[in-house]
């Protein structure tokens, strides 16, 4: 038994779909094969998107998922995101910035830069200029990086090595960003073992580097495959019945869909405790796993609107 602790944060923004069920179902296998506890977190912190959590926990339940704390919501935990910014300001690691989307995307950047990474325009910026621009436009505050790149160390991976840039700390909006939050979250509730969806991989390089900024400990990350349609694409609601109301409607039951989901791991059917007892990292597919969705006949009674 160790004294950690893994994790499922799904953001709250739809019912969750196989993808996110399989993903949810491994993070449970590793942390809880690893004596470590499991625990959920609600990640809303986009108002405009996010919706109550109800109906992911049910369907969590539904296919056999215990945690061991009552779920946390970001939206809930704002004081200690601006309590690590406060923290990173102290170490003049912060800064104001007033760039727009589009200042960004046409601002000059270096030859080697990575896509998307900030130019560093409002990096240097005079006293005065930043009195200026704080009359034209609230700023957000972004993080005086002090690397180009960071190396993680993930279970399936291997050493990851992605880029960092001045990522954003706080919204000019006042909202907390997803890469601070999930990173103060995970240290605030003990969580050591990191398992996601894959397309997070490239994330995980910023992240750990902000911890370790912050003195924050390490994780250790899983990224595991993702979930693909036929035509090799990440799972979308226009791919059909894909969460667990809508494959009802289309005639699969839950338990059905949890068996799919562990056969697609090389997993025993049934309860998960019996696939607890069989899993093994060694025996883990690390393909993508391509599901084919029934066209639901109607669709299934789901707490968020319908599939648009
Ligand atoms: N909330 C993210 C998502 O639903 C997951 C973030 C994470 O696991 O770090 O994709």
């Amino acid at each position: 038994m160790t004294s950690g602790a893994g994790r499922f944060a799904p953001s709250p923004t739809g019912d969750l779909h196989v993808g996110n069920l399989r993903t949810a179902i491994l993070a449970w296998l590793f942390a809880r094969s690893t004596g470590r506890r499991f625990l959920l977190r609600v990640e809303d912190l986009d108002p405009e998107r996010s919706r109550p959590e109800t109906g992911q926990l049910l369907d969590l339940t539904a296919v056999g998922l215990t945690w061991d704390a009552a779920p946390v919501r970001q939206s809930e935990r704002t004081s200690l995101y601006l309590e690590a910014i406060g923290r990173l300001a102290a170490d003049g690691l912060v800064y104001e910035c007033f760039c727009t989307r589009s200042e960004i995307a046409d601002a000059p950047r270096a030859p080697h830069a990575p896509p998307g990474a900030y130019p560093g325009t409002c990096r240097n910026l005079s006293e005065d200029d930043r009195a200026r621009r704080r009359k034209l436009r609230p700023a957000a505050l972004r993080l005086r990086s002090g690397v180009a790149e960071f190396t993680v160390t993930d279970l399936l991976h291997g050493a990851y090595t992605g880029p960092v840039d001045d990522l954003v700390l706080l919204r000019n909006d006042g909202v907390p960003p997803y890469n601070l939050a999930v990173v103060v979250d995970d240290a605030a509730q003990g969580i050591d073992q990191v398992v996601r969806g894959g397309d997070l991989l490239a994330s995980a390089p910023r992240q750990a580097y902000l911890a370790s900024l912050l003195d924050l400990p390490p994780v250790e990350y899983v990224h595991v495959p993702l979930v693909l349609n036929p035509r090799g694409q990440r799972l979308a609601k226009r791919d059909g019945a894909i969460t667990l109301a809508a494959l009802a409607g289309a005639g699969m039951e839950t338990a059905g869909v949890r068996d799919l989901i562990l056969d697609s791991l090389g997993l025993p059917a049934g309860p998960l405790d019996d696939a607890l007892t069989a899993f093994s990292v060694a025996q883990l597919p690390r393909e993508p796993w391509v599901f084919e969705a029934p066209f639901p006949a109607k669709p299934g009674p789901g707490v968020f609107p319908a599939p648009g």
